[in-house]
């Protein structure tokens, strides 16, 4: 009787737990595992990157515990334990050492995203901290206390790099960012919108290294000393690596799930093996990997009804993402990788629209900085959908 066969999920981030809760809508009576190598403790990530503005430790930003999670989710929580291995013919995981196996009917990865660790070198990579989960958090929050921190190095001007950067800056520390493309976000904006945010950040104090790799952090009389292939040195108490992350795939690599930036899966959320499901940062949907929150929950619905008998296919309707400058607040909806079409821009001081037309002039992406992402709602219903 396979109805009695737990649906089981890796990871408690926003996606392991947000799955969990539209499939309890659905169906309360299937036992349900979440397994997580962490502490299980329900949390927004994206809150991670304004902690210093509204001062928020890392017990505040917890909203319930594992125990808590489990009983309101009417499921089993089990916290710091790493699955190694999947057997997907005998539709097995197996946990730690591989001493424990359970058997599952359906099993979800939600297991998020990894740093990019830089290649640097030198005796100073015990002060270099990067920040993607709670527990993250906390340890730099206790190394910013304890060696009375001044000033940070920021490894990194994108999404991440940014936002802690006006956040530290709010939290009245000295800022100094290393990214060796052009200008802030720039993966993610034109240039005229990534210099409207980097005039922002610099006249609250912050100052720019564009071009340069960072090389080496070693230990100097006081903090540390940060190389960088110029030759030019910076000097900082700490630094923070944001050089960005990717899906965590190696699990299911190694258990023969297909992968390609992500794990792949289809519009069903179905990998490559029977039973066996992904979402979230750790997903490639339809050839999509988006790390943001918007696009786990659209998954979340739909995997719910899926995992609960009602076979439902995700839509992604547009989502533009709201990154957390508030120095000069942003805006940015990308356009589909390999989309063809043209910016425009119109830029009055750190005031950016700037929208990304096809020939036909169909909107396909824009990005607004400042006044401008006032914008928003009207250019975002003249997207098209994502998935649709
Ligand atoms: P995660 O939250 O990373 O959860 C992964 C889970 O898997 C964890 O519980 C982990 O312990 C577990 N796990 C991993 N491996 C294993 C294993 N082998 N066995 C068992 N468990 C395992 N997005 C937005 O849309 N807007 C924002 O403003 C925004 N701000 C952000 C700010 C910061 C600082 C960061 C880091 C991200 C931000 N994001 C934002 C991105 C967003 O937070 C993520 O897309 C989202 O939280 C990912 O959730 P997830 O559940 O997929 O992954």
């Amino acid at each position: 009787d396979t109805k009695q066969d737990p649906v089981i999920i890796l990871g408690t981030g926003l996606a392991g737990y947000g799955l969990a809760r539209e499939f309890r809508k659905h169906d309360s009576d299937t036992p349900l595992i979440l397994i997580t190598s962490d502490d299980g403790r329900s949390y927004s990530k994206p809150m991670l990157s304004t902690g210093f503005t509204k001062n928020t430790s890392a017990d505040d930003l917890a909203q319930q515990d594992a125990g808590s999670m489990a009983k309101q989710l009417k499921a089993s929580v089990w916290t710091m334990t790493e699955v190694s291995e999947i057997d997907t013919d005998k539709q097995v995981i197996k946990i730690g050492n591989a001493e424990t196996s359970i058997h599952y009917g359906k099993l979800v990865l939600a297991v998020g995203a990894q740093v990019i660790q830089p290649p640097i070198e030198g005796d100073g990579l015990d002060r270099v901290y990067s920040v993607n989960d709670l527990l993250d958090y906390d340890d730099f929050r206790s190394a910013i206390s304890q060696n009375n921190v001044k000033k940070v190095c920021i490894i990194g001007g994108g999404l991440i790099g940014s936002e802690f950067t006006n956040d530290l800056l709010n939290g009245g520390f000295e800022i100094e960012v290393v990214d060796p493309l052009a200008h802030c976000l720039p993966t993610l904006l034109p240039e005229v919108a990534g210099k409207a945010v980097q005039a922002a950040l610099q006249a609250s104090g912050a100052k720019f290294h564009f071009g340069p790799l960072v090389t080496a952090v070693n230990k100097a009389d006081v903090g540390v000393t940060v190389s960088l292939n110029t030759g030019e040195t910076i000097s900082a108490d700490l630094v923070l690596s944001a050089v960005g992350v990717r899906p965590r795939i190696d699990l299911a690599q190694a258990s023969g799930l297909q992968t390609n930036r992500g794990i792949v899966t289809n519009r069903l959320l179905e990998t490559s093996a029977p039973n066996v499901y992904a979402l979230g940062d750790c997903a490639e949907v339809d050839g999509h990997v988006l790390v943001y929150v918007a696009p786990l929950m659209a998954a979340a619905r739909a995997l719910g009804k899926t995992l609960a008998g009602e076979p439902t296919e995700v839509q992604y309707p547009a989502m533009p993402v709201t990154i957390k400058t508030p120095a000069c607040p942003v805006v940015v909806a990308p356009p589909a990788a390999g989309a063809r079409g043209e910016w425009t821009v119109q830029a009055d001081g750190n005031n950016v629209q700037a929208e990304y037309r096809d020939s036909s002039g169909n909107l396909l992406g824009f990005a607004l900085t400042g006044e401008a992402t006032k914008a928003k709602l009207a250019l975002q219903k003249e997207l098209p959908p994502i998935i649709g």
